[in-house]
């Protein structure tokens, strides 16, 4: 395939030929007879955008679900409105995602009875922890558990407790695939799913989902401690400042993934979890490559630690924008400034790149590029105005290696021909930062999203149309400079 009069990031207008999956050539490039043409016409051309933290089962489920919090939700009536007009899924339930007390409160069982009786309904709190589960919905799970035992609950109020479920909601699969095309239009390429209790079989699981052809994007996996599969990825260890685990197994915990040549990942959102989490790193020793996620909130004495320990952090800046004033109605002043940091980790020397946490955050990464330039929530506050990036900056989060996130990737005559194109070129591009620019997605030479020319998105794709033709061409010199 030769793709023509791509403005490559960083380098400026060329022709780039893609065979076997590879980047073979960069230049002007006359076509061989036969050859497929993909004509940008001056539209940027970055590597393919890599999401260094999803939850990707979980992400194809929400896709079927319904909104029960904010942004969508805000009230009781409105959740009741939501729930009351939402479809069934493939297993029959109405399920409810995003949930915030912030709209009705501690929400239990009775109340899901005494506003929508009659359907089995499940809302699940956007922490992801809780699952809360109306009287006909216990009903349908006492019948279908396989021990005959509920998970323990309290009034329909399950906490941590997903393992346990999901082998009772239904033994429907979510189509990954329709998930898979949403990515693709965003241009992602790669993808690491982080969720705690992946194993071998789940890795086994999303290898088959590749070699399917429902999955178009790579992938590795992180999860439990005992994993060998190929795809495997770093340790993910999920601290909850409530209920910490005992610290010398922690330890030892960090030590045996370490043995294995893995990296760890700790889920840090709050401020005790990350002063564990560091404490815990320093005992056992950091390796290249362990990584906080999320450090949600971090003061300036954790930052000088992070670095010291040569800790990666993966970050989710558009939470700024999607739940930025729920923040600050509920954190002090202090912490609202070291919230999600961005600037003040790099600036501290901190290696930092981006991943959704879909479907916990949105998947789209351009949302999460625009937030982590603007910084504002939904209202228009703007929160911590010192940890804006530029544009660039932002987009770096998703360009590193999906086995080392803050490595940037180039487009280079022998790497992997992953690739976002968009329909502009990056000076247009980076005062928008919409996935609405993206024109086509390539994902190891192949065409996995492509609206350019009119063109169908995807041969069985759902994939999203985009509005705009490709009329903004520009001549680039060989330094990016506009001719
Ligand atoms: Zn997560």
């Amino acid at each position: 395939m030769l793709i023509t009069r791509a403005e490559v990031y960083g380098a400026g207008l060329a022709d780039l030929r893609i065979e076997n999956g590879k980047i073979t050539a960069i230049g002007r490039l006359a076509r061989r007879p036969g050859e497929a043409v993909l004509d940008l016409q001056g539209g940027a051309a970055l590597p393919g955008l890599n999401d260094h933290h999803i939850h990707l089962m979980a992400y194809a489920a929400s896709l079927d679900s319904v909104a029960c919090g904010p942004p969508a939700v805000h009230t009781p009536e409105q959740l009741i409105e939501a729930l009351g007009s939402a479809h069934r899924n493939q297993d029959g339930w109405i399920r409810g995602i995003g949930y915030h007390q912030s709209v009705a409160g501690n929400i239990d069982c009775r109340w899901l009875d005494r506003h929508l009786p009659g359907i089995p309904i499940r809302v699940q709190h956007r922490s992801g922890r809780l699952w809360v589960v109306n009287g006909v919905g216990l009903k349908r799970l006492a019948r279908g558990g396989v021990s005959g035992a509920l998970p323990a609950h309290n009034e329909g109020r399950f906490y941590d407790q997903d393992q346990a479920l999901g082998k009772l909601w239904g033994r429907t699969r979510p189509s990954v695939r329709a998930a898979s095309d949403r990515l693709a239009s965003y241009g992602v390429t790669g993808l690491t799913d982080l969720t705690p209790h992946n194993d071998n079989s789940a890795a086994a699981m999303f290898e088959g989902l590749r070699s399917n052809g429902s999955l178009l994007q790579a992938i590795r996996v992180g999860g439990m401690l005992r994993m060998s599969h190929r795809l495997t990825g770093p340790t993910k260890v999920h601290l909850h400042d409530s209920a910490l685990p005992d610290f010398d197994g922690l330890c030892d915990l960090v030590k045996a993934s370490h043995a294995r040549r893995r990296e760890v990942a700790m889920h840090c959102v709050t401020e005790a979890e990350l002063v564990f989490a560091l404490a815990a790193f320093r005992k056992a020793g950091a390796r290249p490559g362990d990584r906080i996620e999320h450090a949600s909130i971090t003061p300036p004495t954790l930052l000088r630690q992070l670095r010291d320990l040569g800790l990666l952090v993966v970050t989710q800046p558009h939470f700024i924008a999607e739940r930025g004033d729920a923040y600050r109605r509920d954190l002090g002043c202090a912490e609202l400034g070291w919230l999600y940091r961005c600037h003040g980790f790099l600036d501290g020397g901190i290696a930092l790149a981006g991943g959704s946490d879909a479907p916990f955050g949105h998947a789209d990464p351009w949302r999460a590029m625009r937030a982590a330039v603007t910084r504002q929530t939904a209202s228009g506050h703007i929160l911590g105005q010192g940890e804006c990036l530029t544009p660039e900056a932002a987009l770096s989060l998703f360009l590193g290696a999906l086995d080392a996130p803050h490595r940037p990737r180039r487009i280079a005559v022998g790497e992997v021909a992953d690739l976002c194109l968009l329909d502009r070129p990056w000076r247009l591009a980076r005062v928008r930062l919409d996935s609405a620019c993206v024109a086509a997605t390539i994902q190891n030479g192949n065409i996995i999203y492509n609206v350019v020319d009119g063109a169908e998105a995807h041969p069985a794709g759902n994939g999203r149309r985009n509005c705009r033709g490709l009329t903004e061409a520009a001549t680039f010199c060989a330094d990016g400079s506009e001719r």
